[in-house]
């Protein structure tokens, strides 16, 4: 297959995915025109807009037609070949092939491509770890196979060891994701956490503290991954942490799988080889359908593949066959060309701010995304957002190592790479983007309060300097088209 700039752009006059899609619409109309429309409007407000939030992409039209079918319609609970239904033979089909592609294109000895997002593949994650190293142990203790054989008494004991774990996982305002231990979401009712940081005066993650934390702490399970760290990780370090505290390694790649995927990242960079258990969404840099997955090692397999129904719902057979799907496009050469141009794309973008004076978290990035702090422009991260939004510009505010905004005004913005460059822009385009990015705050003011202070939370950015960005992206958008092959026959 030949490789596309854009790598599923399809060949002008080529009408397929019109009809497909069109028809798919005109079925929709005949019962619910408002839904119809609906998504008819969500294609139009997607390529009108730049998108530069860093967890989001655009979806094949191979990936978002294998949804919509009834596949959807199976019950699967089980494993293939193992169902707790009859008449899975289809199901099993698609689940052993995403399976097969995911454990080919990262390397690993088992893949579970059953969890409906990468929340539930962490919990997945949380439970097979706690199964494997509290719950097993608890059941030899015991000398029965089954927690429905232990007695009161060793069932009251056990549940009480299962809530009593540590975890150590990365800071929040560090770039750490709220499932590796953060109270508001369940892993940090589960478990006692601790989290590393990164160092104050470089912005990088500091090794050395975290190891002197995780020696002292002695967690069950240390978590690395992120969801706003501009740099790599380095998993073989983290793995002798792990390892020297008696810890198992798991690695939340979410974001970044794509460029695992793509073999940007290797060696120490790639999670694979060095973790024990790595869970992902395949929606975001990876580009497939919305959802998530689990790759481990052989001794975790048996209980990762109890996640449903122990933490997560029916298998959704659609969905595993879109993951199919979209493995199989990354496991092509010029998805290795795509993961290439978004880091590309994201230094171009890099370079492109701190040339006209922006301040980055870390001072620039290796990966997908750029922090941006935008105190240097007198403004919150939810201003500068808000007035990104205002010219058509779609980022994320996100907090910076200690802000002191909080974690809802924040001081950052964070702009990512991978849907521009599927999109297809390149690094000639990144610089433009990171000039109307710098035009747009660098003319925006906080607003005033009712009593004339300064807001945090209100701007004021001229609209004509709002339209004038607007009409250039527009214009830099018209020349890569989304979608190419998709005319809805609509204005
Ligand atoms: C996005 C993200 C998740 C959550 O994924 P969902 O599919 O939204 O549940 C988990 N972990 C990290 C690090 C993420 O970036």
């Amino acid at each position: 297959m030949a490789a596309e700039p854009s790598s599923f752009s399809i060949k002008p006059g080529e009408s397929t995915e019109s009809t497909a899609f069109r028809s798919a619409l005109d079925v929709i109309r005949a019962v619910e025109p408002r839904v119809a429309d609906a998504i008819g409007a969500e294609i139009e407000d997607q390529r009108a807009q730049l998108k530069l939030i860093a967890s989001e992409n655009y979806a094949s039209p191979a990936v978002l037609l294998t949804m919509g079918n009834w596949f959807s319609d199976k019950y699967a609970e089980g494993t293939v070949g193992r169902r707790f239904y009859a008449g899975c033979r289809n199901v099993d089909t698609v689940e052993a092939l995403a399976a097969e592609h995911a454990r080919e294109l990262f390397g690993a000895a088992h893949a579970y491509v059953q969890p409906h997002s990468g929340i539930d593949a962490n919990l997945v994650a949380f439970w097979s770890v706690l199964a494997q190293r509290v719950e097993s142990p608890a059941l030899e203790r015991a000398k029965v196979r089954h927690v429905n054989d232990l007695t009161e008494q060793d069932w009251a004991a056990l549940r009480r060891e299962l809530g009593d774990q540590r975890m150590l996982g990365m800071a929040l305002d560090a770039g750490g994701h709220l499932t590796h231990g953060f109270r508001p979401n369940i892993s940090g009712k589960m478990f006692d956490q601790r989290s590393y940081g990164t160092d104050p005066a470089t912005g990088l993650l500091d090794y050395t503290a975290l190891r002197e934390t995780a020696r002292e702490f002695r967690p069950l399970i240390l978590v690395a991954g992120y969801s706003a760290y501009p740099r790599l990780v380095n998993f073989r370090i983290m793995r002798e942490i792990a390892d020297e505290v008696g810890a198992t390694l798991m690695v939340d790649m979410a974001h970044f799988a794509g460029l695992v995927a793509g073999k940007v990242l290797t060696g120490d960079f790639d999670p694979v080889p060095h973790a024990n258990i790595v869970t992902t969404t395949t929606h975001k840099s990876l580009r497939g359908p919305r959802g998530g997955m689990v790759l481990c090692d052989a001794e975790l397999a048996e209980h990762v593949d109890r996640g449903c129904p122990m933490v997560l719902g029916g298998p959704l057979p659609h969905v595993m066959a879109a993951k199919a799907v979209a493995l199989a496009e990354a496991r092509r050469p010029d998805f290795r060309d795509y993961a290439q141009r978004i880091v590309d794309n994201a230094s171009a973008l890099a370079e492109g701010l701190l040339r006209r004076g922006a301040s980055l978290v870390t001072g620039g990035t290796d990966n997908h995304l750029v922090l941006a702090d935008v105190s240097g422009y007198g403004l919150t991260g939810r201003q500068a957002e808000a007035a990104l939004l205002d010219a058509g510009i779609v980022t994320n505010r996100n907090s910076v190592p200690q802000d002191p905004n909080g974690a809802w005004y924040t001081s950052g913005v964070r702009i990512g790479t991978p849907a521009l460059t599927t999109r297809g822009l390149g690094v000639r385009e990144m610089d433009e983007i990171a000039g109307l990015i710098d035009t747009v705050l660098a003319n925006t003011r906080p607003g005033t309060t009712a009593n004339g202070a300064a807001s945090k939370a209100s701007h004021v950015l001229d609209a004509s300097v709002a339209d004038q960005v607007a009409g250039r992206s527009a214009d830099l958008l018209a020349g890569f088209p989304l979608y190419p092959g998709v005319d809805l026959g609509q204005s």
